[in-house]
C-alpha cells in the first residue's frame, strides 16, 4: 500500500489545527502509520527544499518552518499521495477550494511565504526520500 509524508507546519501546530487535520485524513479512509511532534533543524529543512534554493521565498520559508514545532505524520493508503494533495488544496490558501485543508481553515496573512498549514509529497520519488529524511 502507498504511503506518504505528511507535516503540519508551525501555523498548523500553533493554531492547534492538528487534531482536525488528522481528523480529515482519518475520515477520508487513510492509516496513521508513525508520527511525532519536533522542532526541525535547519539541515533537515534545507534537504526537504533543495529543489526550492535560490528562490525569493526560500529564505522565509526555511524561517518559518523554523519557528516552532512541526508534527509529521507517515500515512497509508491507496493513492495516498494524490488523495492528501486533493484534502490539502492548492498552494495559495485564499484561492484554494472550499472543502479543503487550505480552503477551510488557511489565509494569507500578508507576509512572504505561504503558510498555508500543512505539506504533502508529490510523488512517489518525493514521498520515499521525504520519509527516509523525516523518519529514519
Ligand atoms: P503545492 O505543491 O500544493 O504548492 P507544496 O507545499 O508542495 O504544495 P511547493 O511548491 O513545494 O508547495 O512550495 C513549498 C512551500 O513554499 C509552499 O507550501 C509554500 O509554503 C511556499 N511557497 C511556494 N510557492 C510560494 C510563493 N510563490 N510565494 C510564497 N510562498 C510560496
Amino acid at each position: 500500500v502507498e504511503e506518504t509524508l505528511v507535516l503540519i507546519k508551525p501555523d498548523g501546530v500553533a493554531r492547534n489545527l492538528t487534531g482536525e487535520i488528522l481528523r480529515r485524513i482519518e475520515a477520508k479512509g487513510y492509516s496513521l502509520v508513525d508520527m511525532k511532534l519536533l522542532q526541525a533543524e535547519r539541515s533537515l529543512l534545507a534537504e526537504h527544499y533543495a529543489e526550492h534554493e535560490g528562490k525569493p521565498f526560500y529564505e522565509p520559508l526555511i524561517e518559518f518552518m523554523e519557528s516552532g514545532p512541526i508534527v509529521a505524520f507517515r500515512i497509508a493508503g491507496n493513492r495516498v499521495i494524490e488523495g492528501f494533495r486533493a484534502l490539502a488544496g492548492t498552494t495559495d490558501p485564499t484561492t484554494a477550494a472550499p472543502g479543503t485543508i487550505r480552503g477551510d481553515l488557511g489565509r494569507d496573512w500578508g507576509v512572504k511565504v505561504q503558510q498555508n498549514l500543512v505539506h504533502g509529497s508529490d510523488s512517489p520519488e518525493s514521498a520515499a526520500a521525504e520519509l527516509a529524511l523525516w523518519f529514519d
